[in-house]
């Protein structure tokens, strides 16, 4: 209709009616391209609600499943520390089982994954940008930092594992129970220790302290990515309205 009228006008060389006309035109693509866009807006919008509920709903489900770890890596730490104290200092005492327990564990460094799936999907596919919430924004990114920080350490940490049990078979032995269906004897104080023979050792004593440093190092890397997920809780929380306690492990 419009370039029927168009055509018309140029005829009858009405040239008001074809500016008339052609700016009508020029109106319609322009309203036509901010409806789209507007929808489009409308449309990220409501993905990035939906994103951000997906996200609350995987953070709870993490927060649910997984340990203790801090306080379990603590309590390791703890009796690492005071074992090195007998060890390396002038001293005669024993060690205790869960001393000897720390001993036999100290190369072990894990914590449970903290990754969370739809970060990485938004990662792969580019779309981050859907989420225009600043706070909820910067939180998903230092997590990503953090938790890539913390696989990269993973990696080299465990890349030369000092167990000290097969390394010293002459400092450690086990002690089988008299029913073994579950038997975990790194873990469940079935380890004994000869104290003298670790004093003297200095190889052993050597690898303990690399041990100590790595599982020092770890721990606090390992406090970094929860701290970071506890951010993102939190920011998550206030986006979506939300108040209930977070988990500040
Ligand atoms: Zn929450």
């Amino acid at each position: 209709m419009i370039l029927q009228n168009l055509v018309k006008a140029i005829r009858e060389q009405n040239w008001f009616a074809v500016g008339l006309e052609l700016i009508i035109v020029v109106l319609g693509v322009v309203m036509g391209f901010q409806v789209t866009a507007w929808n489009s807006e409308r449309e990220d919008r409501v993905t990035e609600g939906h994103i951000i509920a997906r996200l609350h709903d995987e953070i709870m489900g993490l927060e649910d499943n997984r340990w203790d770890w801090a306080a379990e890596r603590a309590s390791t730490r703890e009796n690492l520390l005071s074992a090195s104290q007998k060890l390396f200092a002038e001293s005669v005492e024993n060690l205790t089982p869960p001393e000897c327990t720390a001993l036999a564990m100290s190369h072990i460094f894990n914590a449970p994954s903290l990754a969370l799936p739809v970060i990485a999907e938004l990662e792969s596919t580019g779309d981050l940008d859907l989420i225009v919430n600043g706070d909820v924004r910067t939180a998903i990114t230092v997590n990503l930092q953090a938790d890539t920080w913390a696989r990269e350490m993973d990696t080299a940490l465990n890349h030369e594992i000092l167990n000290l049990p097969p390394d010293h078979p002459q400092l450690f032995h086990f002690a089988a129970p008299a029913t073994g269906d579950n038997w975990n004897p790194v873990f469940d104080g079935s380890v004994r220790c000869n104290t003298d023979a670790m004093r003297e050792n200095r190889a052993f004593l050597n690898a303990l302290a690399d041990n100590i440093s790595k599982g020092n190092f770890y721990m606090t890397v390992m406090v970094n990515v929860a701290d970071s997920f506890t951010a993102l809780h939190a920011a998550v929380d206030l986006e979506l309205g939300l108040t209930h306690s977070v988990s500040t492990d």
